[in-house]
C-alpha cells in the first residue's frame, strides 16, 4: 500500500484492467479517475512536501495521523492531497470484478446485508458535495459507518479506514450523471471483500 511509503510518492498502477468493473463503472471513468485525478493528488502531494525535507522520511500514514502537528501551509496540502492519495489507493484496491460475496462478519454487525447496504448508501447520499462514505474501525475494533468531506481521512480522526466509497462527482458523473444513488447501488457489486477481510484481520 502507498500508505506505508514515503516521499516521493508514486502513482500505483490500477490493480486490474480499466474495463474490469464494467458495466458497474465504465472504462472512461476509470481512466480519468485513476490516470488523471489520482495522479494529480500524487503530484500535488510531492510538490507540497518538496520544500520540507524534515518530512521526507514520514510515511503517508504518519503524515495523516499526525496531520495537526504539521506546519501550515503543508498541513492543508497534506489534508487535501495526502488524503486524496491514501483514499484513492484504498478505493481502487478495494474494488474488484463483480462476484464476491459480502462478508457476513461485517454485514451482520449492521443488521444483515440489506441493512448494511442501506446504511452505507445513506452515508454516501448524505455527504453534501464531495467526500467519501467510510466503513471504519475504532481502536477497539468496533466497526462503524461514517462520511467525511472532501479528502479528509479517518486516520486524522483517530479511526482506521477499512472500506472507502468515493462519492465525488468525478467518480460517477460520466455514467450516472446526478444519480449518485445508482452509482452506489452499482458499487455494491464490485466491492473487494477479500481485501476487506485481510484488512480487518490486520487492523
Ligand atoms: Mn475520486
Amino acid at each position: 500500500m502507498i500508505s506505508d511509503t514515503t516521499y516521493p510518492f508514486q502513482l500505483p498502477p490500477l490493480p486490474y484492467s480499466y474495463d474490469a468493473l464494467e458495466p458497474y463503472i465504465d472504462t472512461k471513468t476509470m481512466r480519468i479517475h485513476h490516470d488523471k485525478h489520482f495522479k494529480t493528488y500524487v503530484d500535488n502531494l510531492n510538490l507540497a512536501l518538496k520544500p520540507y525535507p524534515e518530512y521526507h522520511s514520514w510515511t503517508l500514514e504518519e503524515l495523516l495521523i499526525q496531520l495537526n502537528q504539521l506546519p501550515e501551509p503543508l498541513r492543508t496540502a497534506v489534508r487535501n492531497n495526502g488524503g486524496g492519495v491514501y483514499n484513492h489507493d484504498l478505493y481502487f484496491d478495494f474494488m474488484a470484478p463483480a462476484g464476491q460475496a459480502p462478508l457476513k462478519e461485517v454485514t451482520d454487525l449492521f443488521g444483515g446485508e440489506e441493512s448494511w447496504k442501506s446504511q452505507m448508501k445513506t452515508a454516501g447520499l448524505g455527504q453534501f458535495g464531495s467526500g467519501f462514505a467510510w466503513l471504519v474501525s475504532d481502536s477497539f475494533g468496533g466497526l462503524s459507518i461514517t462520511a467525511l468531506p472532501n479528502q479528509d481521512n479517518p486516520l486524522t480522526q483517530g479511526l482506521y479506514p477499512i472500506l472507502p466509497l468515493d462519492v465525488w462527482e468525478h467518480a460517477y458523473y460520466l455514467k450516472y450523471q446526478n444519480l449518485r444513488g445508482d452509482y452506489i447501488d452499482s458499487w455494491f457489486h464490485i466491492i473487494n471483500w477479500d481485501a476487506v477481510e485481510k484488512r480487518l484481520n490486520g487492523a
